[in-house]
């Protein structure tokens, strides 16, 4: 748990969220902007600020989140028409929130590339 970070805070349900799926080790809920119909973001419960900080030791862990996606995109109920699924990384890639996070956005067709 990182002080002042938004995202640890949701994590430790100080803050609370509309949970969409959560276990040991992550939790996803509805992002408070959404940019499409379905737009959820999938945060480790562990502080990491972003996939450039992630461990060797944080691999699993990864791999955990990557698993799961398809999961809660289910639940979301994307599955059938697809999503995408977004990791943005400092500033060039658009990232505001230092707590690593996995976009999973759906609802509409969306075009390629993103701006
Ligand atoms: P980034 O731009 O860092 O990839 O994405 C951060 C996302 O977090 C943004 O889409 C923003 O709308 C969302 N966000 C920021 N603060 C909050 C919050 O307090 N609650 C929720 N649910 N989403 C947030």
């Amino acid at each position: 748990m990182q002080q002042d970070c938004i995202f640890c805070k949701i994590a430790a349900k100080t803050i609370p969220v509309n949970t969409v799926y959560e276990d040991e080790y992550l939790i996803a809920f509805p992002d408070i902007k959404p940019a499409a119909p379905v737009h959820l973001l999938v945060i480790p419960k562990k502080h990491i600020d972003n996939i450039l900080e992630a461990a060797p030791e944080d691999t699993a862990l990864l791999g955990h989140i990557l698993a799961t996606i398809p999961k809660i995109a289910t639940i979301a109920g994307l599955a059938e028409d697809g999503f995408r699924t977004v990791i943005n990384t400092k500033d060039n890639g658009g990232q505001t929130v230092y707590h690593l996070h996995f976009h999973i956005l759906g609802g509409k067709f969306m075009t390629w590339p993103p701006g």
